[in-house]
C-alpha cells in the first residue's frame, strides 16, 4: 500500500505515524509545501518572543523521518486526479498513490480591506509569517492587531514583549464574546489593560493608509479615528484550505466534506483535520474543528480507517485550553456564552481578578455540564471522568481538590469557592467527600 498524505501539520504526521505502526510494510509519503520537516503550530509565537529556538519547534529529529521510512517531499501539490491515483507536484514527478489523505489545513480569512497588501499588513498562521513579522517589527514603536480571537491576542502578546505599543481592534461588545461568558471577558478585558494593550471594542478596521513607500502607516477605523500604525496584524479568522480540493473536484462547502470514516466524495481519498468538514456532525458539535488536540485525534482515526480497521470518528468530551498573556484559561465539557435553558452557572472568582471558576449544571439534577477556569489549573482525566458519569455540583464542590493541578497553590481558593457556591445556590446542599448516597437527595 503506498499513502500520501498532503500536509505535515499535526494531523498528516499523526497519520503517518499511527499507519507506520498499523501497517509496517506500508509505503508512506508526506508531501508538504511549507517546511521540509513537521513543526509545532501553536509554539510559533514563542519563536518571535525569543523563548524558543527553531529547533525547538520540531518535535522530531530530522532523522527520526528516514528511520521510520516515512519519505518526505517538501513541494506543493497542484493537482489529483483520483480516477488515475495521482498527485502532481509542482516541482518533480507526479506520485502515484493507493490511499490519498488530505491533511492542508487552513488559510488566512481576511475580508477585502483597501490597503491590506501594503508592506508591513500580514496575517499570522505559518513560518513565513514568524519571518515576516520579525522582519518588518525591528524597531518599531506602534502596531495594529485586527480581530479578538485566540490569534489576535498572541499577536498582541508578541508585539508587547518587544515593547511595541498595541492598539487592538475588536468588532464585538466584549472580548471573544461569541465564546466566553461576560465575567471571563471582563477578566481578560482587565488583563490585557494591565499589559498596556489599547482594546478598542466595537470597532473595526475600515482602511490601511499606506506611505510612498509602499509601506502601512496608519489605519482608519470604522469609529472614524485615524490610528498611525507601523505594522499591522489581521487576526480575523482562518477558513479550510480547499484549493487541492477543488482542484481534484471533491465535493466540498466550508471544508472538505466527508462522512463518519473522514472519507471524502472520491474512493481512496479521505480528508482530515483543520480542512475537513462532518457533513453530519453528532448533536452539539461542531463541523469544522480547527484545533491541535481535533487535528491529532482526526490523523489517529483515519489512519485506522485507511490501515484496514475501519473506524468512525467520535470527539468525545469538548476540552480546550490557551494562555492569555501569563493567564491560563481552560475549559471542559460546555459552557457556552450563556447558558442554554435548563442550565444553571455558578462563577466564582478571587477578589484579585486572577482567578475564576465557573460550572454549569443542569438545574434538574445538578449534573455537571461544564467547567471553565482561568487562571486555576484543572485535571483534564478528572473534569472528564465527572462530566462523563455524570456527577452532581455537590460532590464535585466538595471534592474539587481532586481536579486541582496545582494543588499546593490552589488549595487555598477551595473554602472561598464553596461558600460563594452556598451563597449563590442556598438550596443545593453542598455533599460530604465520598458519601455517594447523599447525592441522590440533591435532585
Ligand atoms: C498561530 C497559531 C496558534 C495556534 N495555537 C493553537 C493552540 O494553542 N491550541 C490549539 O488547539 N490550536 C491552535 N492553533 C490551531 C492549530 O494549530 C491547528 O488547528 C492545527 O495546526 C491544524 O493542523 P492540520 O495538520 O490540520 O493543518 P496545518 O497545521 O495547517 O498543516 C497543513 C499543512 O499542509 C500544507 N499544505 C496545504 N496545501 C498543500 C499543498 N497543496 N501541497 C503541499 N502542502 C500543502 C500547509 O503548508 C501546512 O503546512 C493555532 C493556529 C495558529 C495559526
Amino acid at each position: 500500500m503506498h499513502l500520501v498524505i498532503i500536509g505535515n501539520g499535526i494531523t498528516g504526521v499523526t497519520a503517518a505515524l499511527t499507519a507506520r505502526r498499523l501497517v509496517p510494510a506500508a509505503r508512506i509519503t508526506l508531501v508538504a509545501a511549507e517546511s521540509a520537516h513537521h513543526y509545532s503550530r501553536p509554539a510559533l509565537m514563542y519563536l518571535y518572543m525569543g523563548h524558543l529556538r527553531h529547533a525547538d519547534v520540531k518535535p522530531y529529529e530530522d532523522w527520526f523521518w528516514a528511520e521510520n521510512r516515512l519519505e518526505l517531499v517538501h513541494a506543493e501539490a497542484t493537482g489529483v486526479d483520483t480516477a488515475a491515483r495521482t498527485v502532481q507536484l509542482a516541482a518533480g514527478p507526479a506520485l502515484t498513490y493507493d490511499q490519498l489523505l488530505l491533511a492542508t489545513g487552513s488559510v488566512v480569512r481576511t475580508p477585502d480591506w483597501p490597503g491590506q497588501q501594503l508592506a508591513g499588513v500580514q496575517g499570522f498562521i505559518g513560518l513565513p509569517d514568524v519571518e515576516s513579522m520579525s522582519r518588518d517589527t525591528q524597531g518599531i514603536r506602534q502596531a495594529v492587531v485586527v480581530g479578538g480571537g485566540l490569534i489576535g491576542v498572541e499577536l498582541a502578546e508578541m508585539l508587547h514583549s518587544r515593547g511595541i505599543r498595541v492598539t487592538w481592534l475588536v468588532r464585538e461588545a466584549r472580548y471573544w464574546q461569541s465564546v466566553l461568558p461576560p465575567e471571563e471577558s471582563a477578566m481578560l478585558e482587565a488583563h490585557f489593560r494591565e499589559h498596556h494593550i489599547d482594546l478598542q471594542k466595537n470597532t473595526e478596521l475600515r482602511e490601511v493608509l499606506g506611505d510612498a513607500q509602499g509601506r502601512v502607516r496608519a489605519v482608519v477605523t470604522t469609529t472614524g479615528q485615524e490610528l498611525p500604525a507601523e505594522w499591522v496584524g489581521l487576526a480575523t479568522g482562518v477558513t479550510p484550505n480547499l484549493v487541492l480540493a477543488k482542484a481534484a473536484g471533491l465535493d466540498t462547502d466550508r471544508g472538505i466534506l466527508v462522512n463518519e470514516l473522514l472519507a471524502t466524495s472520491a474512493p481512496g481519498v479521505y480528508a482530515a483535520g483543520d480542512c475537513a468538514q462532518h457533513r453530519q456532525p453528532a448533536p452539539g458539535e461542531v463541523a469544522v474543528e480547527q484545533l491541535w488536540y481535533t487535528g491529532r485525534m482526526q490523523g489517529e482515526t483515519v489512519a485506522h480507517t485507511i490501515s484496514g480497521q475501519p473506524t468512525p470518528y467520535q470527539r468525545g468530551q469538548w476540552f480546550n485550553s490557551a494562555k492569555f498573556f501569563n493567564l491560563e484559561y481552560q475549559t471542559y465539557g460546555r459552557v457556552p456564552a450563556a447558558p442554554a435553558p435548563g442550565i444553571a452557572s455558578f462563577c466564582w472568582q478571587h477578589p484579585n481578578g486572577k482567578h475564576l471558576l465557573r460550572i454549569n449544571f443542569r438545574a434538574a439534577d445538578q449534573a455537571v455540564t461544564g467547567v471553565n477556569t482561568l487562571g486555576l489549573r484543572q485535571r483534564q482525566d478528572v473534569w472528564e471522568r465527572w462530566l462523563a458519569e455524570p456527577t452532581p455540583i455537590g460532590t464535585v464542590l466538595a471534592q474539587l481538590a481532586a481536579a486541582n493541578f496545582d494543588a499546593e497553590f490552589t488549595r487555598q481558593h477551595e473554602p472561598a469557592i464553596r461558600r460563594a457556591f452556598a451563597r449563590q445556590f442556598p438550596d443545593i446542599a453542598l455533599s460530604k467527600p465520598r458519601r455517594k448516597g447523599l447525592f441522590r437527595m440533591l435532585g
